[in-house]
Parts: C-alpha cells; structure tokens; sequence
C-alpha cells in the first residue's frame, strides 16, 4: 500500500500550488467581490493545460488520471473557490461524460475546444422542481426529423452564461419509470430557443455565476445525442460519481485555507500576554480540523483511484464528499472562531472561506444524498 503521490503527481500539484499562491489567492476576495473571475485566471489555466487534464491527449488535453485532477482542484480550491468550482464543473461535469459516452464525431468537435479553455462547458439537471429528486425532470425533447426540440428550464447552472457547451438533461420518453426515459444532449448555447436567463445573487462561490437556461423550441441536430437514447440518466448518475470526487477536492481545498489561516493568526494574535496559539482550546482546534482534512483526503484520493481503475465507486464518493464537505465547514466554523470578532468582518479572509464552504454540502448531491447513497449500498 502506498500513501505518497507519484513523481509526476507532485510535480502537477506544485505546478497548481504555485499558480494558486501567485495568481489565486491575491484575487479571490475581488472575485468574490466583483462576481466574476479575471480574464488572467482563464488564459493561466489554459497556459498550464488545467481546462484538459484528463481529456485525452489525441483531442489537445493533458491525458491525466482523476488522482491528478483531484490533486490539483485541491490546490486551485485552497486560493479561490469560485475558479476551482468553474474547473471542476467543466473537467468532472462535461469533458468526462464527452470522453467515457461521447462518438469519435462528438469528441472531435467539442473536446479540442474545451481542453484548450477556448470554451467552457456547463451541465444542465437540476430543475425549478426537481433537485434532488432530479430524474422528476420536466424539461422535453422531441424527434422532429434530424433534430430534437427542446423545452423546458434549468436552473443554476454553473458556469452557464460563460459556456460554449451545455450538456442538457431532457425527457424523451414520458411511458418509461422516470429514470428510465431521459436522455442527454450537447447543445451549443448560440442555438436559436436557447436563452441564459436570471443570475443568482449567492452566499459564496461568488465569482461563478450560476444562472437559468430557458429552452423554448431549441432545435438540436439527432446527432447531438449523448450515448444512448432513454438511457442519459445513468449518464447523469456516472457523471456526478466524478462530480462528488471533484467537490471533495474542493472541499479539502477551502478547509486547507482554513487551517493555514488559523494557525498563522494563532501565532500572531496576543491576548493574556501570550499568543492564543499557547492556549489548548485553539491547539485543539487546529488538530481537530488537520485530522478531519486528512482522514477526509484519504476518501477522497480512494474515490480517484476506483475511478481510474473503472471500478464501481459511486458509495466511495458519496463518503468522500460527505466526509470532505463535513470537514470543511468544521474547519471554516474554527477558522472563524479563532479569528475572534475579526473573523467575522472583511479584515482577513475568512468569513468568505466560511461563506464558500457552505455549498460543498449541498450541491451535487446535498449531504442527506450522500448519506443515502451511502445507506442503501450497506443494506443492499
Ligand atoms: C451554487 C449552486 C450551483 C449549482 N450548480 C449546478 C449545475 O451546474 N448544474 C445543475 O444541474 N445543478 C446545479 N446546482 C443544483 C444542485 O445540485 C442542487 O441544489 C442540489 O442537488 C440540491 O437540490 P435542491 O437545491 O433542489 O434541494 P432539495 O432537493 O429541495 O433538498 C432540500 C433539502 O431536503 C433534503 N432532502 C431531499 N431529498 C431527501 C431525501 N430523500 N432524504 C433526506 N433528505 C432529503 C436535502 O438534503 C436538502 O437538505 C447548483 C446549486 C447551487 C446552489
């Protein structure tokens, strides 16, 4: 058994610890601030191949494992949130369901674009009514010749006004069990009838904008079907088991910043003639929350290696990103603790972690999910 990473795996993860210490960590508030991520951050990501690491290298990625990817969302999530959840959406959301159901056709018109950052891609499930219980989708498409007419409506869609590519859930066979009977469509957001509507005013991971795509007879060529008809909700399923393992990382991420920025300011703050780092009460903190990030990680980097071994590893990931998401916000909760009243203002950093890690828990399956996945593997 082996716990350290490869060679080539440290080299990946110094290589985004840098460019997150360099171009990350000094933006993420104005991120937050602004609502949006700078043009830099894209054009670096791209210069060090992050928008392709695991699109294959015959399509212009990086050819990389999921460990890998998992190692560097870890390191992207601990400088800005908001860039590793747009990272993570477009490698773990579109590029692997493209790659693992897409044709030779589909792969060659769409990959080379998302691998080089030309386009970003967005995934389109979640409905007005039908979140966690999403194969309640409502959202149709109907054969008209060559084409699919769509419609129906998304909401928060990651990254969805910024996307060159949505991969769009929709019914297409109403006499089927819910699950059974939705299928899954690459559709270019310029399509006539497809519409970004309202964005979200959110709590944190305020750089990434989460937005509504109203589908209104958006006409999409046949040939634009991903993997096999009535069958796109397994597409969905496998999709979000690489999804989860993509939020953990991040989740580790954010729990990370709040680990160097508790000790660093344990060090610095005096009360009683000490540093508050002398008092047990803040040192048992600290162990606390590096104990839960580890055990967490461990999960986490287990998940990646069923993943790339093909194995089944949905109940890995689901524990994976419930024990990395618990352990965040356990850590961000600390983190603001021990930052006392300054905490809770804007003077450091770390009521934004605080507000960041409060969506690790809830989307891409929110933490009862997880816990129900989970469940019925132990009982099945
Ligand atoms: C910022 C943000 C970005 C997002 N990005 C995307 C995206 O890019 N694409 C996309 O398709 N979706 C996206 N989502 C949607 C996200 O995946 C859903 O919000 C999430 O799956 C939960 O669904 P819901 O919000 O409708 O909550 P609900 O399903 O209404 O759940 C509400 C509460 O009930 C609990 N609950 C529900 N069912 C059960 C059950 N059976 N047992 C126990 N408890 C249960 C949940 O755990 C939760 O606590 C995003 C959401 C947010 C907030």
């Amino acid at each position: 058994m082996e716990f350290g990473l490869t060679e080539e795996l440290e080299l990946i993860q110094r290589l985004a610890r840098d460019f997150a210490e360099r171009e990350l960590i000094p933006r993420a508030a104005r991120h937050d601030r602004e609502e949006k991520i700078d043009p830099e951050v894209f054009q670096g990501l791209a210069e060090l191949g992050m928008w392709g690491l695991t699109v294959p290298e015959e399509f212009g990625g990086s050819g990389l494992s999921n460990l890998a990817l998992c190692v560097v969302l870890e390191e992207i999530n601990r400088g800005c949130a908001s860039t590793g959840v747009t990272l993570s959406v477009h490698n773990s959301l579109v590029c692997a369901p493209l790659i693992k159901f897409g044709t030779q056709e589909q792969k060659a018109a769409w990959l080379p674009r998302l691998a080089t950052g030309e386009i970003l891609g967005a995934y389109c499930l979640t409905e007005p009514n039908s979140g966690s219980d999403a194969a309640a989708l409502t959202t149709r498409a109907v054969k008209d010749g060559n084409d699919y007419i769509i419609d129906g409506t998304k909401i928060w869609v990651t990254s969805g006004s910024l996307a060159g590519l949505l991969i769009v859930y929709a019914r297409t066979n109403s006499s089927l069990p819910k699950a059974q009977g939705i299928s899954a469509f690459l559709v270019d957001p310029k399509t006539a009838g497809v519409r970004i509507g309202k964005k979200e005013m959110k709590c944190g991971i305020r750089g990434s904008p989460a937005v509504e795509v109203l589908l209104s007879g958006a006409r999409v060529p046949a040939k634009n079907l991903l993997g096999t008809l009535d069958r796109g909700f397994q597409i969905a399923l496998d999709t979000l088991d690489g999804g989860r393992i993509g939020i953990a990382s991040q989740a580790i991420g954010i729990g990370r910043a709040c680990l160097d920025a508790s000790i660093k300011y344990s060090k610095e703050r005096e009360q009683f003639g000490k540093t508050i780092s002398h008092f047990q009460a803040i040192q048992w903190k600290l162990a606390d929350m590096s104990t839960r990030l580890d055990g967490a990680r461990l999960l986490v980097l287990r998940a990646a290696c069923l993943r790339d071994k093909r194995l089944p590893c949905g109940p890995a990931a689901a524990q994976a990103k419930l024990a990395a998401s618990l352990a965040a916000n356990f850590a961000a909760d600390e983190c603001l603790q021990i930052h006392g009243g300054a905490g809770y203002t804007d003077h450091f950093q770390v009521e934004r972690l605080f507000r960041d890690a409060r969506i690790t828990e809830i989307y891409e399956g929110a933490t009862d999910i997880q816990r129900l996945v989970i469940a019925r593997s132990l009982l099945a």
